[in-house]
Parts: C-alpha cells; sequence; structure tokens
C-alpha cells in the first residue's frame, strides 16, 4: 500500500515541477521531493516483497504439513482408490503453486487494486471527461477477458492433473524397476511417462497461449486508452478546456495506470493455477481419513493376551465387488496358536485387515477383549497387535529404523533378545555398520527370508497382546522356518497368535486350526480332527505330506 502510495504522488509532483519550469521559479523543492519519493518507493518495495515472499513460504509450508498429516491418517479404502505418485504430486507440487498465489497473486490484487482505485480517484479530479474515456476503452477490454480467464483455469487444472498422472507412472515404474528391465519393457513404459509429461507440457502451453492473450488484451487496451486521450485531450486543449499541464497529468496517470492494471490481470491469470492447484489439494483433504485419536497410544507392554471373535461378518471390498467374506464366525480364546488355512482368495488376509480395522464389515461383529472393535480407539486398538503383513513390506532406512517403526522406545536388551529369537543377530553380527546398515529401497539389500525376518522382529519388538503372521515365514529355508516356529510356539505361551501359513506342516502343532474356503469357516479343529474330519483339509495334508515325504 505504501509503495502504491508513494508511486501515486510522482504525477502530482511532476505537475508541480513542470508548472515551476513554466512559470520560471526554482524547482529544486519539487527536485528533491521526487528524489525522495523514488528512494521511499524503492526501499519500501523491497522490503514488502520480502515479507510477503516469507508469507508465501509459509502458506506453502503450512499446506505441505496439512496433507502429510491428512494423508499418513487416510482410511485404507480411500488409498486403495488413489494413485500414491498422485497424492505425492499434490503435496510437492500443487502446493508450489500457492506460492505464487500468496505472493505475486496477492500483491498484484491488493496493490494493484489499491492503485488503480486511487488513480481513477485522482484521473476524476483532473479531468472527468478524459476519464470517462479512458473507462470506455478498460470495460471493452474487461469483457475480453472474461471470456479468456476461464480457459486459463481448466487448462492450468488439466496441466496439474496431467502432472499427477506423471508421478503415478513414475511410481510405478521406480517401485519395479527390477520386473520392468527383466520384462524388457523400458521402451512401453518410457512411452507412458512421456506421454503423461507431453499432456502436461499440451495444457501448460494452453494456458501459456490464453495468459499471452489475457496480457497483451491488457495491453492493446492500455495503448488504446493512451491514443484515445491524447486525441480527445488535444481537442480539449485547443479548446481550452483544459492546460496542457492537466494533459500532461492526465497521460502520465494513464501511463500510471498501465502497471496495476498489468498487476491486476497478472493476479487474476496466476490466480487460475494457484486455484487450480488448490482444488486439487481440496480433493485430496476431501479423501475419507480415520477419526483423529482423542488418545495417544498406550505404550505397548505384554499385558494380558487378547481374546478375538468374527461373528457372522460379511464384508466386500466395495459395493461393486463380489463378497470376500459371506458370513464368517470363529473364537480365538486368550493365548495359544489359531493357524488359518485354505485356498488362496479364501479371505485369510482380510481376516487379519479385518481385525486391524483398515476396513469394517458390512454386517456382523468383530471383538477383541469381549469389545466391539469399533468401540477402541483406533491407535489403542492397533498397539495391542503385532502385525506381519503378507509380504511385508521393509522400509527404506537402516535396520534398526525398521526394527524400531512399532515400538522407538525398545531397549538395547530387548532389541538383542528378539534378533536372537528370529535369527537375525548373525546377520547383523557380519554386517561392518551391524543395526546401522542401510537396507535399500523396500529392504532390497537383504534377501526375501532376511526381509521376513526383520518384518517378524518388528512385530515382535512391540510386545504385542495379538499377534498376527500372514505367510510370515514362506521365505525361509528349513533350517530357519523350524526356529522360528520353535520361537512362534514360546511366543503363543504368553499371547494370542494368529498365524496364515501356506505350509501345513508349519500348524499341525497349532491348538486350532480355521479351514477357509471362498469366504466361509468350513471346518474348526485341530489337525488330528481336521483329517477325519475334513475332506479339504485331508486332502490339502495328504498332498503336501506325500511332497515333504518324497
Ligand atoms: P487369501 O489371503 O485367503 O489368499 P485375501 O483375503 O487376500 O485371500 O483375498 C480374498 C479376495 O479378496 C480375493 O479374491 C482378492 O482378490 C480380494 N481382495 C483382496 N484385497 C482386495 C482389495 N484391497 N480390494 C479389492 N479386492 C481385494
Ligand atoms: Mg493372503
Amino acid at each position: 500500500m505504501v509503495t502504491g502510495a508513494t508511486g501515486l504522488l510522482l504525477p502530482l509532483v511532476a505537475r508541480g515541477l513542470i508548472e515551476d519550469l513554466a512559470e520560471d521559479r526554482a524547482i529544486t523543492g519539487a527536485l528533491l521531493a521526487l528524489s525522495g519519493l523514488v528512494i521511499a518507493n524503492a526501499a519500501v518495495g523491497a522490503l514488502g516483497s520480502y515479507v510477503l515472499r516469507r508469507t508465501a513460504e509459509s502458506v506453502v509450508l503450512g499446506a505441505r504439513r496439512a496433507l502429510s498429516s491428512y494423508l499418513l491418517r487416510l482410511r485404507i479404502t480411500a488409498v486403495d482408490r488413489s494413485e500414491p505418485g498422485d497424492l505425492m504430486a499434490r503435496i510437492t507440487s500443487d502446493t508450489t503453486l500457492l506460492r505464487e498465489v500468496t505472493t505475486d497473486s496477492l500483491v498484484g490484487l491488493g496493490t494493484g487494486g489499491l492503485t488503480l482505485v486511487a488513480t481513477v480517484v485522482l484521473m476524476a479530479v483532473v479531468d472527468p471527461v478524459l476519464l470517462g474515456v479512458t473507462l470506455a476503452v478498460i470495460l471493452g477490454a474487461g469483457t475480453v477477458l472474461g471470456v479468456i480467464v476461464p480457459r486459463i483455469n481448466r487448462a492450468s487444472r488439466q496441466a496439474q492433473d496431467a502432472v499427477g498422472v506423471m508421478g503415478a507412472s513414475l511410481e510405478r515404474v521406480l517401485g519395479a524397476l527390477r520386473t520392468v528391465k527383466a520384462s524388457g519393457a523400458e521402451d512401453r513404459e518410457e512411452r507412458a511417462l512421456h506421454a503423461a509429461a507431453e499432456e502436461s507440457w499440451r495444457q501448460s502451453v494452453r494456458a501459456a497461449k490464453w495468459s499471452a492473450a489475457a496480457g497483451n488484451t491488457a495491453g492493446l487496451a492500455m495503448q488504446t486508452a493512451f491514443i484515445t486521450v491524447l486525441a480527445v485531450g488535444g481537442a480539449r486543449v485547443a479548446t481550452g478546456a483544459i492546460s496542457i499541464a492537466t494533459l500532461v497529468a492526465f497521460l502520465l496517470y494513464v501511463f500510471y495506470l498501465m502497471s496495476p492494471i498489468q498487476q491486476v490481470i497478472g493476479a487474476v491469470i496466476q490466480y487460475q493455477a494457484g486455484s487450480a492447484a488448490l482444488s486439487r489439494i481440496q480433493e485430496a483433504l476431501g479423501l475419507p481419513a480415520e477419526p483423529a485419536a482423542r488418545t495417544a497410544p498406550l505404550p505397548s507392554s505384554a499385558a494380558e493376551p487378547a481374546s478375538l471373535a468374527f461373528s457372522d461378518v460379511r464384508f466386500r471390498y466395495a459395493e461393486d465387488l463380489p463378497y470376500v467374506h459371506h458370513g464368517v464366525t470363529f473364537e480365538v480364546p486368550a493365548r495359544g496358536m489359531t493357524a488359518f488355512v485354505g485356498p488362496s482368495g479364501a479371505g485369510k488376509t482380510t481376516v487379519f485387515s479385518l481385525i486391524e480395522r483398515f476396513y469394517d464389515p458390512e454386517s456382523g461383529t468383530i471383538t477383541l477383549d469381549g469389545r466391539a472393535l469399533t468401540d477402541w480407539e483406533l491407535p489403542r486398538l492397533r498397539s495391542a497387535i503385532g502385525y506381519v503383513e503378507q509380504d511385508a513390506p521393509v522400509l527404506s532406512g537402516t535396520l534398526r529404523d525398521n526394527l524400531l517403526l512399532g515400538n522407538p522406545e525398545a531397549d538395547d536388551e530387548t532389541v538383542r533378545r528378539v534378533l536372537k529369537t528370529t535369527r537375525l543377530d548373525d546377520l547383523v553380527g557380519r554386517l561392518p555398520q551391524g543395526l546401522d546398515t542401510l537396507v535399500g529401497h523396500r529392504g532390497t539389500k537383504l534377501s526375501g527370508g532376511e526381509r521376513q525376518r526383520v518384518a517378524i522382529a518388528r512385530a515382535l519388538l512391540r510386545s504385542p497382546r495379538l499377534l498376527l503372521l500372514d505367510e510370515a515365514t514362506s521365505q525361509l529355508d528349513a533350517v530357519n522356518e523350524a526356529a522360528l516356529r520353535d520361537t512362534v510356539a514360546d511366543v503363543a505361551r504368553t499371547t494370542t497368535v494368529l498365524c496364515v501359513a501356506h505350509r501345513l506342516s508349519t500348524v499341525t502343532s497349532a491348538d486350532r486350526i480355521v479351514v477357509m474356503d471362498a469366504g466361509r469357516v468350513r471346518a474348526v479343529g485341530t489337525h488330528r480332527e481336521l483329517v477325519a474330519a475334513d475332506p479339504l483339509y485331508a486332502e490339502l495334508a495328504a498332498t503336501q505330506f506325500l511332497a515333504t515325504a518324497e
């Protein structure tokens, strides 16, 4: 505002100077005033742009913070429907577009708008007739801009969407680069990446085209106004309606109008890109999130083992997908080991996802310690559970980061004990940097079996009351698997353990086995009982033991 005001005074001082000259007065005073104004204008301008830029960066920071916190709390159903690469682009790329909105755009609208109003008022004082001429020209230009500006918005939105698509393709390729290379699919994936980049280019060029048209419509309007004012003003000077000094002052104002008008138009154009980005950010913030926790998760302590029950649970992943659970019912008392077996696709992993409340069943109830899961505060519920996912990922970072992910407070002694029971102590001993060794993206520097043991150790370090193991030992060699079986049997004395195993040999000693098939529980019993009572289980057992015998 101060910059605008000091700038605005310049023509008035200039008029004084010209009048001084015309009437042969000394011009020192007017010159001094002019220099003072110019210096003040520059100094305040510099301070202003620093403060604004800083504010804009804070807006970007705020948006990035809000989005990161929000995305970590997304419901898994929302994650299933989104592209992580696109969400990433919203946090990293779209937020930067807010910067322009809050600096140039805001300054443009603020100072430009104010200067504009003040200039128009001053012009009215100088000569209302010439002001009328000027406004008529500006109005014509405004009509043209009304058509162009929405097009800039649409093109900007599509350009940002294309950046999102590119993020998604990048994530797809970089996440599976080995498979892409091994499949010889680099060229095809390259084309897909280029197509997304080119689409973003095309849309940005479209936005640039309309922005250029808008910018130059404003420029053209101002030149037209200048010429018209010169012509009409010249005629008025000839008839003696106004003095030559007044015409010069008015022309200076027309000249001065150019920059605020350009500023306002520029602000409107930039706001289009910003609002396109803002709408993408708001979409991300509109995805369903888990309820915010009212309590912090309890520190896990090897408290009482949990009991669990499913009662007539029906579930499907989405309304347009078939049911995955058609009334699943079973009970698991506290302590001991319960195994889930059945063909792939039977719904075993889904049982675990429902226990973690990544999804909620459509009907039926699930209870932990006799309390419905929906009555548990989410962090409390999850702090009671140690979950080793099927194909559990190892995160990039160090071994220590990975192990302590679920319990950063675990002391060295506990870590050492868990490393020993999961047979990771040898590996850690062999590595020059021990626990501080970097494991690579998704743990690529570890073998499959090592990754699985890291995942099991991570879950055990939480001292869970309920341990969920989903095919957690599928990649271990026979020796390691036997050792882990003993460890799990040990854990099951003080904790409730649920495990899915694809090798029956690992579950024959389980306290109870739940046989699942096509979203239903077929039978529950011990290995001995089931071999006698359930044909599917008997068949599975027969083929697998035959294979083992061979
Ligand atoms: P299991 O672990 O017994 O092999 P799952 O519980 O993983 O079986 O899957 C059961 C069914 O649910 C499968 O048909 C699978 O395709 C489907 N499914 C699993 N996860 C999802 C998901 N996130 N969205 C849609 N369908 C899914
Ligand atoms: Mg599974």
